[in-house]
């Protein structure tokens, strides 16, 4: 499943060269990162477990970062601009919350997680996007949550967001950041030997793993180039103190005593972990 990565940078076009691991390349133009890791959506059902209860580990924080990036959208958006388009929504958790202020529709290309958001009453179509949308839907507001660093051919996806966004949307994109905390101490463990961390931030050998990291300049620079103006970049706490117990014991640990280490270790690095860039970042644009 881990080809060697090759080609080109897909912000700058600048040859990629190898990085942590055969799967893994850099651009040294712009910091972007690569990987040739390949999606098996709808494959394994064991996998897909295993992710699902990770997911509603991570709810709690999920959630109040959602309710914050809500805030923030609604600032930005006119009281007409109200259809929201949440691309793969999951278990529908943003558009549980955006529904109260937007008119929603979600995409999610994971049939049993969409059959399950559906029944709870969330518009959710199942399939991929754009192929899911009629060449004609047109929305205020397309939301990418965790979405987009799984996407390969990310250029598409954005010209595609921009002939489905009416004059003045916004293109709202969580990600994560690849000069946060977490990722770069994980690329420093993988130097000294230990690449379970640096693995598991990229979803190696889960259903959708991660095939691109980003900064939040390569970030820019890339949607830009597609007729977009960034209007605003914020930090999301990727850890809140609250919650943090449920997420450990759902990152897999074997041991009860191993989990309350873990908590307390996390616990006591807060402060340092807010010295550093936060390892999820929020950009939001405008299209011109
Ligand atoms: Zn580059």
């Amino acid at each position: 499943m881990a080809a060697v990565m090759s080609g080109n940078c897909v912000v700058c076009e600048s040859k990629l060269v190898g990085g942590h691991a055969g799967w893994h390349s850099v651009c040294t133009a712009c910091s972007y990162e690569g990987a040739a890791l390949e999606p098996c959506i709808n494959a394994s059902v064991e996998a897909k477990v295993d992710e699902d209860a990770r997911e509603i580990g991570l709810r709690q924080i999920r959630m109040e970062n959602f309710r914050d990036l809500l805030d923030h959208i609604d600032r930005l958006c006119t009281p007409s601009q109200r259809k929201l388009l949440d691309v793969g929504c999951a278990h529908g958790w943003f558009l549980e919350t955006a529904q109260q202020r937007f008119d929603v529709l979600g995409i999610e290309p994971d049939e049993f997680v969409a059959g399950r958001t559906k029944s709870r009453g969330l518009p959710v179509r199942v399939g991929f996007f754009p192929s899911v949308l009629d060449d004609a839907e047109q929305f205020d507001v397309v939301v990418f949550n965790d979405v987009i660093e799984h996407i390969p051919d990310i250029r598409a996806a954005i010209a595609a967001v921009h002939r489905h966004l009416g004059a003045g949307g916004l293109l709202v994109l969580n990600l994560p950041n690849s000069r946060g905390f977490f990722y770069r101490t994980a690329k420093l463990l993988s130097r000294l030997g230990w690449t379970a961390p640096f693995e598991r931030l990229w979803q190696k050998d889960l259903p959708s793993p991660h095939v691109h990291y980003f900064d939040r300049r390569n970030l820019a620079r890339l949607v830009a180039s597609h007729g977009f103006e960034q209007v605003l970049s914020i930090d999301l706490p990727s850890v809140r103190a609250q919650g943090l117990l449920e997420r450990i014991r759902c990152a897999g640990t074997s041991s009860t005593a191993g989990v309350y280490v873990q908590y307390v270790a996390a616990l006591v690095s807060l402060p340092l972990v807010r010295m550093f860039e936060s390892d999820i970042v929020v950009s939001v644009f405008r299209k011109q």
